[in-house]
């Protein structure tokens, strides 16, 4: 089969470690055909928009996206291409697992952790105001419909990857209203998944028992702004944002990146991180069906680590980008 790949560099580090990507894709003997999109700041300077239509269309019309982090100026400027991109293709299931990278040092051994978040609702709904001059509101949606299709995504992936346990991640004692609502409905929808334990927790002391015994948690479902705090403190278990891929999917579009930004502090030096892609581009592979080349990256992934032929600078090494893929080819051969 023909695959139609929409391939957006990003910002940053983006072009960088989505090149990387697309060399190890290139090697997996697959028919596919890369389109390239701009979006992000790159997007804004060369086209006039940080998300321009086309890009939008080939997200939307092709197999799957591998997506670089796209900038998103802070206080001011314009929206986020990522929660634009989420909201308008309705890629409201954020994917994002923790899973510990044999060889590289962490407090914890054998984390392995799925945070699945809500990605077209909550804080991120864009809808901000000025009630009067020095005070401002933004309101946190919650709705019926996007608590209980979040919930079934964890549920069915909890099933489909035999896991044990759901726990919500809530702050309803609180927010009675939004989180009540969302914490309802989970309880709800676990009732339909009698073969996977349920079980709920308020943010804070989620946080807090994270990071004393990351191993109380299996797959975890939250809101927006909380899935996206949670998951940067899961890939710091796990050594950090160089190692943490992410999958956001909807009905029929899924747009596959790491978790981490555009790093400006590194980009452009050739140093970066690329296994978060990497791995990003191995959840699309698992998408499209293509089991047994996902394997074979993520197994070569792992051996690469686990050997200690290439480590970049966030993780204490000193191999450039390139350094790191060659060796990741090297072991896939
Ligand atoms: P960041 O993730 O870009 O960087 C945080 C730290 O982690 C930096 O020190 C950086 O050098 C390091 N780091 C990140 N990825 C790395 C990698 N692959 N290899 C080695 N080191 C790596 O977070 P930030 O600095 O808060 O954000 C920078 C920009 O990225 C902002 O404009 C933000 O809006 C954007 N952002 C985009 C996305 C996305 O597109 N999905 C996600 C998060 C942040």
């Amino acid at each position: 089969m023909t695959y139609r790949i929409t391939l957006i560099p990003g910002d940053g580090i983006g072009p960088e470690v989505t090149a990387a990507a697309q060399r190890i894709l290139n090697t997996l003997g697959l028919d596919i055909v890369w389109e390239t999109h701009l979006a992000g700041q790159s997007a804004l300077d060369a086209l006039g928009s940080p998300l321009p239509a086309e890009t939008l269309a080939a997200v939307q019309n092709s197999n799957a996206t591998l997506k670089g982090p796209t900038a998103t100026p802070s206080g001011t400027g314009f929206r986020s291409v990522n929660v634009e991109l989420r909201q308008k293709l309705h890629l409201y299931a954020n994917y994002r697992p923790a899973r510990s990278m044999p060889g590289v040092p962490t407090r914890y051994e054998d984390v392995d952790l799925i945070v699945v978040r809500e990605n077209t609702e909550g804080l991120y709904s864009g809808l901000e105001h000025e009630v009067v001059p020095g005070v401002v509101e933004s309101l946190r949606v919650v709705t019926e419909v996007a608590s209980e299709r979040i919930a079934r995504f964890a549920f069915e992936t909890a099933r489909r990857q035999g896991r044990k346990r759901v726990t919500c991640v809530h702050k309803a004692n609180i927010l009675k209203l939004s989180d009540g609502l969302f914490l309802r409905t989970c309880r709800r929808v676990a009732e339909s998944f009698p073969d996977i334990a349920f079980d709920d927790s308020i943010i804070d002391a989620t946080a807090m028992k994270l990071v004393i015994n990351p191993h109380a948690f299996d797959v975890m479902v939250m809101e927006n702004l909380f899935g996206d705090i949670v998951s940067d403190l899961t890939a710091g278990l796990i050594g950090g944002l160089g190692l943490a891929p992410s999958a956001n999917v909807g009905e029929r579009v899924a747009v596959f990146e790491a978790v981490h930004g555009s790093a400006p502090d590194i980009a452009g030096k050739g140093i970066a991180n690329p296994t978060a892609i990497i791995l990003s581009a191995v959840l699309m592979l698992r998408y499209l069906g293509e089991k047994s080349a996902a394997d074979r990256v993520e197994n070569a992934v792992r051996d690469v680590y686990s050997l200690g032929s290439a480590r970049t600078g966030d993780l204490g090494g000193k191999a450039t980008t390139a350094q790191f893929v060659d060796a990741l080819l090297a072991a896939m051969a």
